[in-house]
């Protein structure tokens, strides 16, 4: 299998397995070894693996039209607007292929509304610890060092505050009256599973609308169900101006989506913006189905439900573990911090627990399950995770710990 990386760019730490065949929650390696899929492909596959309906609907349309062009009308590009403008509250759609082009999307968008303000310079607000992409605009929206080392100049026009602070954005607001919108996730998953307070949200949509700022929301992660309602924002009771969706959206076929409503639903002219994959008959007619689906087996309600059984076995199990400082989440979304760098986590995980996890910002183990998983299987994380935890921990720094705290005791 080295052979075989060798020719591929080096961006990625990958691991040393193979996956050949998924079903729901399932993963097969070559080897005929089966895992736990507690990542579902970093937030993308909800369905779960190799779902029924959607590999039927992607072979009758692999054989009926993949591609036109947006030179057309393309009917399931206009369906799909139609569905997901119902089930938001927005009034219009661009279609493209990645989180990272939806969010370039929203950028312009708030570039034409900052210009058509007489605004020379516009600028975004942005939160620390951010995650939007990694194209130069959206590295330069994400609040990584580590991810935007070595790729200056990046674009400007970005303003950076903390999360969740609404006194910092009141002072940015104060200091700069070039500031055209706000981007922002609901609740950041690479920046470690944080969640914005409900209150936070509506201060900053009224913050907003004091100043004719574009709210746009980053529900790329959030999105279609994860964090137990179908958006993110609804947890606030608010809505965006602007909100990009990509991951789930196709369950793993590529589709990303830029959606807006008042003043930034008409923005755009013919020739402004455009993408030659964007809302393919195929790419749509999945995403359609995905929302079918959701809906049709109330998966929003699932990960509420799910997430609330994940967040308290791991708290019940976790609950004396030395190193182990934070558990939090929303929904499917659930992170748990240590209080060391842990990414030897994720190896360790796939080999001696047969389960995939991610670990992000160094010290926060990452658990995005598919939205279809069972009662079971939500039991059967926390089990891995706890025996996972178990044996770092005397094998790692809480070894010294315990016995320092023996030491004492004796
Ligand atoms: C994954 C992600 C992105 C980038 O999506 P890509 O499809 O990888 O370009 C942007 N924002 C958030 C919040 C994400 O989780």
């Amino acid at each position: 299998m080295q052979a075989a990386i060798s020719h591929l760019m080096d961006a990625y730490a990958r691991q040393p397995v193979s996956f050949v065949r998924g079903s729901g929650a399932r993963l097969w390696d070559e080897q005929g070894v089966e895992y736990l899929d507690a990542i579902a492909g970093v937030a993308v596959t909800s369905l779960g693996h190799a779902h029924p309906d959607i590999a039927v609907v992607i072979a009758e349309q692999a054989g009926m039209l993949l591609h036109t062009s947006n030179v057309f009308r393309i009917d399931w590009q206009e369906r799909l607007g139609e569905r997901l403008c119902a089930l938001t509250g927005m009034q219009n759609a661009f279609f493209c292929n990645s989180g990272a082009e939806a969010n370039e999307t929203a950028f312009k968008l708030a570039r034409l509304h900052g210009h058509r303000k007489q605004v020379a310079r516009p600028k975004i607000l942005v939160m620390g610890n951010a995650f939007h992409g990694r194209t130069l605009a959206t590295l330069a929206a994400t609040d990584n060092p580590a991810n935007q080392h070595g790729f200056g100049p990046l674009p400007e026009g970005f303003l950076r505050v903390p999360y969740d602070d609404i006194g910092a954005v009141r002072q940015a607001a104060e200091q700069s009256p070039d500031i055209v919108a706000v981007l922002i996730e609901p609740v950041q998953g690479e920046g470690g599973i944080r969640v914005a307070s409900a209150d936070y949200l509506r201060e900053l949509r009224a913050l907003c609308d004091q100043h004719g700022w574009l709210l746009m929301l980053d529900e790329i992660q959030t999105g279609l169900g994860r964090t137990g309602n179908w958006f993110g924002y609804q947890h606030a009771g608010i809505a965006p101006d602007v909100m990009t969706l990509a991951k789930a959206l196709g369950n793993g076929f590529p589709i990303g989506a830029c959606l807006a409503r008042g003043t930034a639903a008409d923005l755009f002219s013919p020739g402004q913006h455009g993408s030659t994959f964007g809302g393919n008959p195929l790419a749509c007619r999945v995403a359609c189905t995905v929302l079918d689906i959701m809906a049709r087996d109330k998966l929003p309600e699932r990960a509420a439900v799910l997430g609330a059984r994940l967040l308290a076995g791991l708290r019940k199990a976790l609950s004396d573990h030395p190193n182990v400082t934070a558990i939090r989440g929303q929904g499917l979304m659930v992170g748990i911090e240590l209080d060391q760098p842990c990414k030897e986590l994720v190896g360790q995980a796939l080999e001696e627990q047969r389960l995939l996890i991610t670990v992000t910002r160094d010290t926060v183990i990452r658990l995005l399950p598919p939205l279809v998983c069972d009662e079971l299987q939500i039991d059967d994380i926390v089990v891995r995770v706890a025996r996972l935890l178990s044996a770092s921990a005397t094998n790692g720094a809480a070894t010294d710990e315990a016995a320092a705290h023996m030491e004492a005791a004796t």
